[in-house]
């Protein structure tokens, strides 16, 4: 991979920026567009670092039956409209070619595969960004690196002991794989229903799992719905805990093929086992569920595993943030996560981070001015050089 030193160099493999954009899912490339737009230069001002091997973020890695028109809104990424595109296509083609040509149309020269292995101080006011193809220090940072990186499972007792195969939503192969096995699909979300409604069609026998009732919502899920999910995970956020999932603040949008697969008891949900067993799924008061395959639709949690050396979280294990921006640490913005993690949240938030970086930068360097100022006007013949390094260190 070509990863040439954009910026000045700084140390030996060391190269200098302004910002680094982690990521180039929905929020880094809006990100990066606004930066772009603002008059950043790509490989100057900035510069973006994504894992995966080609354009798309978490898209890429969904599975084929996720097609296109079965995603609930898909939002376009400012300044180039997503049109004409087939439904029936997946979803992972469909955006992954958008997302190509939105990076090439905005020359937004994303390095990728780079993985970001760690985000620290650089010990001049500046953060350290290291990486697995070199380090870059930066004046600023917008980590925009999703969920899909981090899948979660909730621990079972007994779950090592299972004979058959278990599966979590980021590696779920589709249907087809499940043919005539017994499946249980633990998880309340919409990848959830979706695993189910799809997988017993092939499947033997199917038995849907959730921690809590499923809420099925009738009706649209419209804009206003969509402003009071976000309020309430922006409420948790700012109150510096984690944000909790989408489906617990949206419920199930209702779709003619869930009525229909309500109807025929697919859709019929049992509480959370309590205990796995080689053979299948056990239950406290006796029931049990034999199991050829568990799939867990169980989530993601946020991958900023690499910003722990910030030290970041809040006592109650989320990290407080206003607006985008970090509550302890103003040089770090979070786009995608919490209430913008949603591909319209995303856009927005990618606009509102490089508002603020802006600004923040601009006063750095308004600072950084009045300190060259102030060397200036000590340097004198009586003062001499002692003094100027003083006064510099300060
Ligand atoms: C199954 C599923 C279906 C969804 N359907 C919809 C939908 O229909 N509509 C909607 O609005 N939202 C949907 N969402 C939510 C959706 O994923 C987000 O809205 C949006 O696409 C996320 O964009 P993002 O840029 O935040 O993250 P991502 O698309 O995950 O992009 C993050 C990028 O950062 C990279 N990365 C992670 N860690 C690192 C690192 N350490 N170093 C370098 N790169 C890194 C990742 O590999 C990835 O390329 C869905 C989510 C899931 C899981």
């Amino acid at each position: 991979m070509d990863h040439v030193a954009v910026g000045s160099g700084t140390g030996a493999g060391e190269v200098e920026t302004e910002v680094v954009v982690v990521g180039a899912g929905q929020a880094g490339l809006s990100s990066a567009y606004h930066l772009r737009r603002v008059g950043y230069v790509p490989d100057r001002d900035f510069v973006v670092l994504d894992r995966p091997p080609r354009p798309g973020g978490a898209w890429q890695f969904r599975w084929p039956t996720l097609t296109y028109g079965r995603v609930h809104a898909m939002n376009a990424l400012p300044g180039m409209e997503l049109t004409g595109a087939d439904p029936d296509r997946p979803s992972s083609e469909v955006i992954g070619e958008y997302f190509t040509a939105y990076e090439r149309a905005f020359d937004l020269r994303v390095r990728r595969p780079v993985r970001v292995r760690a985000v620290r101080e650089a010990g001049d006011g500046r953060l350290r960004v290291e990486t697995d193809a070199g380090v870059w220090i930066t004046r600023a940072l917008i980590n925009a690196t999703g969920t899909w990186d981090r899948p979660f499972v909730p621990r079972v007792k007994g779950q090592e002991t299972f004979v058959g195969r278990q599966v979590h939503t980021s590696r779920y192969p589709g249907p087809e794989a499940f043919a005539g096995e017994r499946v249980v699909v633990v998880g309340g979300g919409t990848s959830a229903v979706q695993h189910l409604l799809e997988i017993s069609r092939f499947a033997s026998a199917t038995t849907w799992v959730t921690r809590r009732e499923p809420v099925f919502v009738e009706g649209p899920f419209d804009s206003e719905r969509g402003r009071a999910a976000v309020a309430l995970v922006e409420e948790r956020v700012r109150d510096g805990l984690p944000p909790q999932s989408v489906v617990s603040v949206t419920g199930l949008p209702m779709t003619e093929e869930m009525r229909r697969a309500r109807e025929s008891g697919v859709l019929r949900r049992l509480p959370m086992f309590d205990r796995i067993v080689p053979e299948g799924v056990v239950w406290d008061d006796g029931r049990s569920v034999a199991a050829d395959a568990l799939v867990w639709a169980t989530g993601f949690r946020a991958a900023i595993d690499h910003l722990a050396p910030l030290r970041l979280r809040e006592p109650g294990g989320g990290i407080r943030m206003e607006g985008t921006r970090v509550t302890r640490d103003p040089r770090v913005h979070l786009v995608g996560y919490g209430p913008s993690a949603s591909t319209i949240g995303a856009n927005r938030a990618g606009r509102a981070a490089v508002r603020d970086i802006r600004a923040l930068l601009a006063r750095t360097r308004e600072g950084a001015r009045r300190d060259e100022q102030r060397v200036e006007r000590i340097i004198s013949p009586s003062h001499g050089s002692v003094a100027v390094r003083e006064t510099a260190a300060r």
